[in-house]
């Protein structure tokens, strides 16, 4: 199978390309910069689709990037990089003469309105209620193909979580304060913390990449899928077992007003705020997690 994949260089592009690869597939990335078995947003818009089985979207500025003030030029680049990228991406499939029989964008779990309590689903009803559900209601938008289109393309939306992995993600921002022994629980530490292990959700998007078991299978709107493990976590428990497993003390927790005058109040609230999310389709679909808990999944990212 050859894919195409925008963003395709990033962390979770990275698990991917090598996951589709050992697979035998040929992957192509869509990038911002030209290279080896690369092209470019501007050679897609102007060449068109180059010929492929299946297309994947992971295109955007990180909404965690550190060296980045929380500023309405940021929030900018934060819709344009993914609704522009994945535009250009349906638009191209929607224009070509022979089409992918796959196309999957990967979203996140920000739709879902943090609580406590709720429980989400694939099937949950949700409507935009701050900046990054707004974000992911346009990103998933611009996904959408023409009804002509859909009938030859399956589509495919899964809804991340924070996706954790050795090389990337917000673990690569944790793992050094967590290693001095300056972890802590991040507000009131009680708000669900919905994860994945990057190697699971490369997984389900090399899953939902292949053809339809049927070609009558395509659907007028998208499949959804819940990119989340399924065991429910706490920021409490997983800053404790981070700690067990690094053997540190995680002893100073970070209110959320420093969260807040840190990263901005709209983009703290990713960390500071959590929704139960159930993979529930996933699970469904009859994919097997391989890090279907916290203690698996970050004992092979801490490596002990
Ligand atoms: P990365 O931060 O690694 O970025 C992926 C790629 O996006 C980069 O390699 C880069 O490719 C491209 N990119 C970055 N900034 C811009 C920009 N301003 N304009 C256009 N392209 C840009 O992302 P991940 O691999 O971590 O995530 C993949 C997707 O999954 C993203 O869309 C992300 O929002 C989503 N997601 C990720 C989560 C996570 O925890 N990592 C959680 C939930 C959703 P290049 O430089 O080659 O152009």
């Amino acid at each position: 199978m050859r894919v195409l994949i925008g963003g395709g260089s990033g962390f979770v592009g990275r698990e991917l390309t090598r996951l589709l690869r050992d697979k035998g597939h040929d992957v192509t990335v869509i990038s911002r910069q030209p290279g080896p078995g690369r092209i470019t947003w501007g050679e897609l818009q102007s060449k068109g689709l180059p010929p492929c089985d299946g297309a994947v979207n992971l295109a955007g500025e990180n909404v965690l990037n550190p060296l980045r003030w929380w500023n309405e030029s940021y929030k900018k680049d934060l819709f344009s990089s993914r609704i522009d990228t994945t535009k250009a991406l349906s638009q191209a499939i929607a224009a070509s003469s022979s089409p992918p029989h796959s196309w999957v964008l990967v979203s996140g779990v920000a739709c879902y309105k943090p609580s406590l309590t709720a429980e989400y689903t694939e099937d949950s009803e949700w409507t935009p209620f701050d900046l990054l559900s707004q974000l992911v209601k346009e990103w998933e938008a611009a996904a959408f193909l023409p009804e002509s289109a859909a009938k030859t393309t399956k589509q495919v939306v899964i809804r991340a979580g924070a996706v954790l992995g050795r090389d990337g993600g917000a673990m690569k921002q944790m793992l050094l304060p967590f290693w001095l022994g300056l972890g802590g629980t991040l507000g009131s530490g009680r708000q669900p913390f919905p994860w994945i292990h990057v190697s699971d959700l490369a997984g389900i998007i090399a899953r939902s990449l292949e053809p339809p078991a049927d070609s009558g299978a395509a659907q007028p709107s998208p499949q959804v899928f819940n990119g989340v493990a399924p065991a429910i976590t706490t920021n409490y428990e997983f800053t404790k077992e981070l700690g067990r497993l690094l053997r540190r003390p995680t002893i100073f927790p970070v209110p959320e007003f420093v969260m807040s005058a840190l990263l901005g109040s709209e983009r703290a609230v990713i960390l500071t705020q959590g929704q139960k999310v159930i993979p529930m389709k996933t699970l469904e679909s009859g994919y097997q997690f391989k890090y279907p808990d916290l203690t698996l999944a970050l004992k092979q990212i801490v490596g002990s």
